[in-house]
């Protein structure tokens, strides 16, 4: 059973674009027909091949906002390492790390709402 690449792309809810792209980059580990107009992918592959473009999609889709989908472009946000908030940088605290005040870290901020995902690490 062969499936259209442009088929599983659509059928899988993907950019069908990149999907072929991706696909016919590895035609071999996937084992793609290629011979033909549409490129095809073998039942036994369409899995493994889905799944292997997701986890190398999601770097895309990451820089989609996941509450507007605006544009998320790379940023600096304040990382707080304690979790304390409404702390003054003047003010002493006992038992507060070295890594006090926070730092700034690199995050992802939407260009349209201001959402920032501030878990990516560099
Ligand atoms: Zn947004």
């Amino acid at each position: 059973m062969w499936h259209t690449l442009t088929a599983v792309a659509d059928a899988r809810r993907l950019d069908a674009a990149e999907f072929v792209k991706f696909a016919m980059a590895s035609t071999d580990k996937y084992g793609i027909c290629t011979d033909r107009v549409d490129p095809e992918v073998n039942t036994w592959h369409v899995d493994t091949l889905v799944n292997d473009f997701k986890v190398v999609a999601s770097t895309f889709t990451a820089t989609r906002c996941p509450k507007c989908s605006g544009e998320m472009r790379p940023g600096r946000a304040l990382r707080n390492p304690t979790g304390m908030a409404d702390v003054s940088s003047t003010k002493q605290l006992a038992g507060v790390p070295e890594s006090w005040p926070a730092r700034m870290t690199d995050c992802l901020k939407c260009t349209d709402c201001g959402h920032s995902e501030e878990d990516v690490e560099a």
